[in-house]
């Protein structure tokens, strides 16, 4: 287990990333480590991410209550105590507003394409949760039904959540969400978003558990159906669930969708 002099100096590097980043404004954010089993070690509130120092973090017990530290702890605190108590493998919690990963959950647009082979592998599908005032308790109730299966949470009109086993990899999965968020942003202009077939994501899925990701998050259920609703176009267009009326009608009714969104562009 790290000690709490490292979780202290990972957590304020972390800090420093996501405010060089652009991933929070002023002093937004949160960023929180288990120091064991009754203590978190949490970042201030009213303070830069960017320019925390190691003796401004606050250990707090887990009910959220201050233990060490001369300033108040994250107005979230109650969201990050949450996280530990429903998953006992999270030993940190990273809590941001990236523009592109916000732009989606402003827009109400979920990242579950299966569209890039390490988003698949390190954080499966990324739900939409549905929006909670910040900085009270409603904001963990919508949470609560994703936290055990996903590793990266939008929040609707409000940002990202990512949890890790540790301090950096909490806070890379953030810079892979806002990445991903990126490129879907980028396809989606260019007009295409090619999607990855089922077997595809199957495979990707697999290597999974060798690198010791959670093989129950991700884009495939246990039941091995692709969760995100997406599976490969030709899949779909292939299943049995539609008549040929049905798959004539969803490709003219796609056709003039696309159709009409070029003309729009001309
Ligand atoms: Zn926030």
């Amino acid at each position: 287990m790290a000690t709490l002099f490292q979780l202290q100096r990972d957590i304020v590097e972390a800090g420093r990333r996501m405010y060089a980043r652009g991933y929070v404004a002023s002093n937004d954010g949160n960023i929180s480590a288990r120091i064991d089993e009754r203590r978190v070690l949490i970042t201030p509130t009213g303070v830069s991410k960017g320019f925390m120092k190691p003796e401004e973090l606050i250990i707090v017990d887990m009910n959220g209550k201050v233990l060490s530290g001369t300033k108040k702890p994250s107005s979230e605190t109650f969201m990050h105590m949450q996280v530990y108590k429903d998953r006992p493998d999270v030993m940190c919690v990273c809590h941001a507003h990236p523009p592109y990963a916000t732009g989606f959950a402003v827009a109400g647009i979920p990242l579950d394409k299966c569209v890039l082979p390490e988003v698949i592998i390190t954080l499966g599908h990324v739900p939409l949760v549905e929006y909670g005032t910040p900085g009270t308790e409603e904001l963990y109730k919508p949470v609560v039904k994703f936290v055990k299966d996903f590793d990266a949470l939008l929040l609707a009109n409000h940002g990202a959540i990512t949890f890790g086993k540790d301090v950096l990899s909490a806070y890379y999965k953030m810079e892979t969400l806002e990445h991903f968020a990126q490129i879907a942003f980028i396809s989606q202009q260019l007009g295409q978003m090619n999607i990855l077939s089922s077997e595809q994501v199957q495979k990707l899925t697999e290597q999974r558990s060798k690198y010791g990701i959670r093989t129950d998050v991700g884009c495939v259920s246990s039941e091995g159906e692709t969760s995100c609703g997406n599976p490969g176009v030709k899949d779909f267009l292939n299943t049995d669930a539609l008549s040929a009326t049905e798959k004539e009608e969803l490709i003219k009714e796609v056709t003039e969708v696309v159709l009409r969104k070029l003309k729009k562009h001309e």
